[in-house]
Formats: C-alpha cells, sequence, structure tokens
C-alpha cells in the first residue's frame, strides 16, 4: 500500500458478537505534524489520539455529531486535545509541540514519560444542550491502554485499543500511523473471547502492520482471524479545521470588556490564531467597537 490515502472501516465479526474499526492515518496525522512543526514524541500522541477519535467519532450517529478527546496531564505534553466527527474530520494540537525525551526501553517514542500523570476526558455532542461527558484517570499515557480503560470503566464495554505512530528518524516525517478498536457486544461466547484475546496477544501492532504494506482491513483480518468478518463501510478521512473569521468573532465576544477595549485602544484591532490549524483572522476596530457594543447589550 502506497498511503495514498486515509480512510477508516467498520467491520462485524462472530456473527456480530465483535464489533471492530480500523483506520489508516498516516496523511492526516503527516499534515498535522508539518503545521504545527510537532517533536516526533508530539507527533506520535497527537496521532494516537486523532486515529482514535476518527474511529470513536464513526461510533457517533449523525453528520454533525462531535467527539472530542482531552488529555490534560503533569508530563512535559501538558495539553492534547482532539476532535472528530461523523464524516471523516479530525483536527487536534498538542500545546507543548516541542518535547524531545529519550526512547523508552523497547526504544519506542516515550509517550507515558511525556503525559506523566493527568486525565482523559471524552466528549460527545449530539446537538443536544448538554454534551456527555465522562472523564478517567491517564492509566499509562501511552493513549491506547487509557482508552481500553476508559472503555471498561465509563462504558462497561470489553475493548482492546491498538494505536501506533511510526516516525522516520532521518526526516521525521510520518512514515505510517493508524489504530484499530475491537470491542465485545454483551454475552460474546467465551470461546469467541479466548480466540480474540489470543490473536490480540499474537498481532504485531499497528505500525509495524500498516508499514509492511498492509491495509486497514487487512489488519482487521489478522486481528480477526478465525472469524467471519463483514466489513460495513470505507470512510475517507482527513485533517479539517471549521474555523472561520466569523467564529474569531465568537470567541473574541467571550472577553472580557477591558481587554476588548485595550485591543481597540492599544493594538488598534486583533488577531486570532487557530490553536487547530494555525490560520490568523484579523480583525478592525470596527469590528471590535461593534463588539463592544454587543457585550455592554447584553449584560
Ligand atoms: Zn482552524
Amino acid at each position: 500500500m502506497e498511503n495514498n490515502e486515509d480512510y477508516l472501516i467498520r467491520a462485524l465479526a462472530a456473527n456480530g458478537q465483535v464489533r471492530a474499526f480500523g483506520v489508516t492515518s498516516r496523511n492526516l496525522v503527516e499534515e498535522s505534524r508539518r503545521i504545527h512543526n510537532n517533536s516526533p514524541i508530539a507527533t506520535a500522541a497527537l496521532g494516537r489520539l486523532m486515529s482514535a477519535a476518527l474511529m470513536m467519532g464513526d461510533m457517533m450517529k449523525e453528520k454533525n455529531d462531535l467527539v472530542t478527546l482531552q488529555i490534560h496531564c503533569d508530563g512535559p505534553l501538558k495539553h492534547v486535545v482532539v476532535t472528530s466527527d461523523f464524516d471523516g474530520n479530525v483536527k487536534g494540537y498538542v500545546s507543548n509541540p516541542d518535547v524531545i525525551l529519550p526512547p523508552n526501553n523497547e526504544g519506542h517514542l516515550n509517550v507515558g514519560m511525556g503525559m506523566g500523570k493527568g486525565t482523559l476526558t471524552v466528549i460527545r455532542d449530539y446537538g443536544l444542550k448538554e454534551p456527555y461527558v465522562s472523564q478517567i484517570d491517564l492509566h499509562s499515557g501511552e493513549i491506547a491502554d487509557d482508552l481500553t480503560y476508559y472503555y471498561a470503566q465509563s462504558e462497561q464495554i470489553p475493548t482492546s485499543v491498538g494505536l501506533g505512530v511510526l516516525i522516520d528518524r532521518e526526516d521525521v516525517k510520518v512514515k505510517a500511523s493508524g489504530g484499530f478498536i475491537v470491542q465485545l457486544m454483551p454475552n460474546t461466547d467465551k470461546n469467541v473471547i479466548d480466540k480474540l484475546e489470543d490473536n490480540i496477544r499474537k498481532f504485531p501492532g499497528v505500525t509495524s502492520c500498516l508499514n509492511n504494506g498492509n491495509t486497514p482491513e487487512e489488519m482487521l483480518k489478522i486481528i480477526l482471524d478465525g472469524f467471519d468478518v463483514k466489513f460495513n463501510e470505507r470512510k475517507p478521512c482527513r485533517f479539517h479545521c471549521s474555523c472561520s473569521h466569523q467564529k474569531g468573532l465568537d470567541v473574541l465576544e467571550t472577553l472580557p470588556l477591558k481587554t476588548i477595549r485595550e485591543m481597540i485602544e492599544e493594538d488598534k484591532g486583533a488577531e486570532v490564531v487557530c490553536d487547530f490549524c494555525l490560520r490568523k483572522y484579523d480583525y478592525t476596530t470596527e469590528e471590535l467597537m461593534s463588539i463592544e457594543e454587543k457585550i455592554k447589550n447584553r449584560s
């Protein structure tokens, strides 16, 4: 496979007792690396979280539903945020993109050390008044483990999550990226569980699988070996940020009146930079003055 296209798939196996998701995300993770100039460890953290969010977005119900994964931690990565939707769009950033740490004992990027202790928050927004929010303490900070733990704790769904980002040592570009989520439905037969656990134990890992030229379909077939597997869909995915001049105005409207006044008097305008894609939006004093009016009328 030439990694030409990022996409995700969904499958059912063992007569519907197992559901599985798989994704290849090399291009979109590379794009976010390039936009933010992320270090390898920041790329790995963000890429793993983006792959997970894409699959979790696919579990949502409708086009405009959003899932956001936030990690706040005391390690040097500090804060990682990713948002995805039902349509294969994902965006994200790491608050500290320059982190460099020694590899772990297996010679891998030490994402767990970059995280340290902290929390993982999952926010599901179905367009209702209040989003669904649940939070767990980070388990290992390696993200796949944390999500496995999240599903067990918060949703009582036995789940196995695998995520990986492989980075070229020479030019630090992303060579492979992706992941899988496998979940058991209630009352799954014990022999199905045993076989699946055995398959997952033997699985060589997401990045070695994808970097060897396997597609996400082939990756899931390896994990679901011995079961009948039905693939339900194939959905292209991409890095996409929906920020706009108008959304920047909405952000400015949340600021204190005093701050807006300072922007008018001292800066003669304002610049808002999107955290996710670093696009810049400029606002004139006239726009700031109309925001000032709006805030005044509101209070
Ligand atoms: Zn943006």
